[in-house]
């Protein structure tokens, strides 16, 4: 599933430029992800980077957008390109 910021964020500006699908851009007071754009990583790391370098770890799953690894990994040849 795509990932959510929670209002606890401190705008340490850490994982914006972390994210390989650039899903992270800075909203109205707090950095947002672009559901369309988060693949939780899949296709580029094991696990979701953003989460590994939020000092604070306000960063959780959506469940607005509850995804499978499959749908993920489409999402990722979607937004790369890159063929299936
Ligand atoms: S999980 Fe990965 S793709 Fe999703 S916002 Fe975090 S760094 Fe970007
Ligand atoms: S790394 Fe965490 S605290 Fe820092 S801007 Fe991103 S979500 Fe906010």
């Amino acid at each position: 599933m795509a990932l959510l910021i929670d209002d606890s964020c401190i705008n340490c500006d850490m994982c914006e430029p972390e994210c390989p699908n650039q899903a992270i851009t800075m909203g109205e007071e707090i950095y947002e992800i672009d559901s369309d754009l988060c693949t939780e990583c899949v296709g580029h790391y094991d696990k979701p980077t953003c989460i590994s370098v939020c000092p604070i770890d306000c960063i959780d799953p959506d469940p607005a957008h509850q995804e499978s690894d499959d749908e993920l990994l489409l999402r990722y040849h979607l937004i790369t390109g890159k063929p299936i």
